[in-house]
């Protein structure tokens, strides 16, 4: 019998992991890859959806294209997971492993913010983004907020991304000039380990005529239209975009896995508590941002443990904590963060300023991952 790796969720962590294994390992070891949808879609992509310039059949990129030697696809539900059986229930049976990664990324509690669902929108989810698509064109002008509603929340530059390229989407329609945008954070800055990134997105909101609310969050929204933020101050507002307070999916909750709402594991080994189980990306605490590049990462580190584990080649690498982020700027220049949590006392990042010739660097960045994670070119 062949050791059996059982990967819970085709994110970004997924993905990358069972990649990683296939391409080192093949068919010497059987890899069990599950997910409940029928495709992959980048976060990025959910702006694209959310302006109206890709739908979302065009940008998900569908599991049955993926061929990996000694990787299984099985499309379902997880319903249980026992980590110290390694066993994990499903709609379609169950399956035991030699070794268990969760990489289930994290859900939204839309109602634990009162009024989001009924009077707001979001765009963290592509129903969420691809429900914007056809609310934004009925926007006459008027009141318009981006707002955080809980944190930790992914991709920390999306809120700025999303003001910003607001703001593109008004000019473009004519509206820009009768409309407001406020952004509301619960950061001093923008992206906190990055002063110049933060800094250059505080001025092109200045330029722009936005209005940046830091260290507020929105608490609810009341039948008048009106944001009520986490101070009792009271924003009204026509058109609400929100990022959804997030949560471990229940399904890990039930697992007794967390601590403070998300697993916690060894933050440069990716382990649990329970020996041979690991847990990646956004569901995980390691200590660095919920983001595709982080989940990736962490995916390379615990495919290196795995593949020493397994066939005796290489050797354990550790997860390093950092990322690159490309930030949408808008009017088509994009900017470039680079992070860095565990090297020094503290987090820093350095910034590389916005330009269209980025642009170009973040859709290889896409293009790459599709090509190593589905063979599309
Ligand atoms: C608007 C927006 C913009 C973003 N921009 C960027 C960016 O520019 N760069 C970047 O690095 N990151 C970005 N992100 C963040 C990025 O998308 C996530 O951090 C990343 O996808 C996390 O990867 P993951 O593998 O942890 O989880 P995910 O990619 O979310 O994958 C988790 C998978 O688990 C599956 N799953 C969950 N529960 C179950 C269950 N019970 N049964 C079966 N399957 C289940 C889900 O279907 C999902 O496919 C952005 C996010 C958003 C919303």
């Amino acid at each position: 019998m062949k050791p059996h790796v059982l990967i819970l969720g085709a994110g970004f962590g997924g993905l990358e992991l069972s990649s990683a294994l296939s391409e080192k390992l093949g068919d010497t070891v059987d890899t069990t890859l599950i997910d409940q949808n029928d495709g992959f879609t980048f976060g990025f992509s959910k702006l694209e959806v959310m302006f109206g310039r890709a739908t979302p059949d065009a940008v998900r990129l569908p599991y049955k294209a993926m061929v990996k030697p000694g990787v299984r696809f099985v499309r379902t539900r997880i319903t249980a997971i026992d980590p110290a059986a390694k066993r994990v229930t499903t709609d379609h049976g169950s399956f035991d492993a030699d070794y268990l990664v969760i990489a289930l990324g994290a859900d939204y509690d839309v109602a634990a913010t009162p009024g989001l669902a009924d009077a707001g929108n979001e765009y963290y989810s592509v129903a969420g983004a691809d429900r914007i698509r056809m609310v934004l064109p009925m926007f006459k002008g008027g009141k318009a907020i981006v707002g955080v509603c809980g944190a930790p929340f992914k991709c920390p530059p999306a809120p700025s991304e999303g003001a910003l390229l607001l703001h593109d989407y008004l000019v473009q329609r004519g509206i820009r000039d009768r409309s407001e945008i406020t952004l509301v954070m619960p950061f001093s800055s923008p992206v906190p380990p990055s002063p110049d990134t933060s800094k250059a997105l505080v001025a092109a909101f200045a330029e722009r005529n936005i209005t940046f609310v830091p260290t507020r969050k929105v608490r609810e929204l009341s039948g008048r239209r009106v944001a009520v933020l986490d101070d009792g101050s009271e924003l009204p507002y026509d058109l609400f975009l929100g990022i959804p307070k997030h949560v471990a999916p229940q399904v890990v909750e039930g697992a007794g896995l967390t601590e403070n709402g998300w697993i916690s594991v060894n933050p440069r080994t990716l382990e649990t508590k329970h020996p041979g189980v690991y847990a990646i990306g956004d569901v995980a605490n390691p200590g660095t941002p919920k983001a595709g590049v982080f989940a990736e990462g962490m995916a390379r580190s615990v495919a290196t443990t795995l593949i020493a584990a397994l066939s005796g080649a290489g050797e354990q690498e550790l997860y390093p904590g950092t990322g690159t982020c490309y930030v949408e700027f808008g009017a088509g220049r994009i900017g470039k963060v680079n992070v860095d949590f565990f090297s020094g006392p503290k987090p820093t990042g350095t910034y590389q300023e916005a330009s269209a010739q980025l642009r170009a660097e973040k859709e290889h960045f896409a293009s790459s991952r599709r090509a190593r994670w589905f063979g599309l070119r």
